[in-house]
Formats: C-alpha cells, structure tokens, sequence
C-alpha cells in the first residue's frame, strides 16, 4: 500500500516524496508516533478524517471560512500538509 506524508484521508496525491510504500501495519504504526507528536494534526480530538470532512465541507459552503479555520487548527494542533491546487 501507500502510505501518505499529509496525514490527510481524504487526499488523493499521488507524487514522489508525498507517498510512501508501506504496509498497513507500517501505516497503523507510524500514524499513532505522528498522533502521539506535539502539535500533529493527527492530535484532533474529531480525528484526521472527520476534521479533513469539516474542512471539505466548509470549503463548499463559503472556502474564505477555510483559511481562518486552518489558522486556528495550525495554532491548536500543528501544521498539515496543504493539498496541490489544479
Ligand atoms: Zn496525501
């Protein structure tokens, strides 16, 4: 399997650099280290998918409430990965 650098379920990318092979019990292992990290953005109490789902259906209501929400989870729970535009 592949396994991506972004910490984001529902991305898509698929780039050198930006997936790795892996294994699902690589995957499983290495995500609850990231989880574990201070200031991951694994560390969401909704969790990486219900948080990429908010943020996904915030951008189809109105996508300028995306950038302060990303502000405000960078400040809580670190940076992640921003997802190729076009
Ligand atoms: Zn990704």
């Amino acid at each position: 399997m592949l396994g991506h650098r972004c910490d984001n379920p529902l991305c898509q990318w698929v780039a050198p650099g930006h997936v790795v092979v892996s294994s699902a019990q690589e995957n499983r292992r290495e995500w609850a280290q990231r989880k574990e990290l201070a200031g991951s953005p694994l560390g969401d109490p909704r969790g990486a998918r219900r948080r990429a789902r908010a943020l996904r259906d915030m951008a189809r209501r109105d996508p300028r409430e995306v950038a302060a929400e990303l502000d405000r989870l960078r400040r809580l729970y670190g940076e992640q990965m921003q997802l190729p535009l076009g």
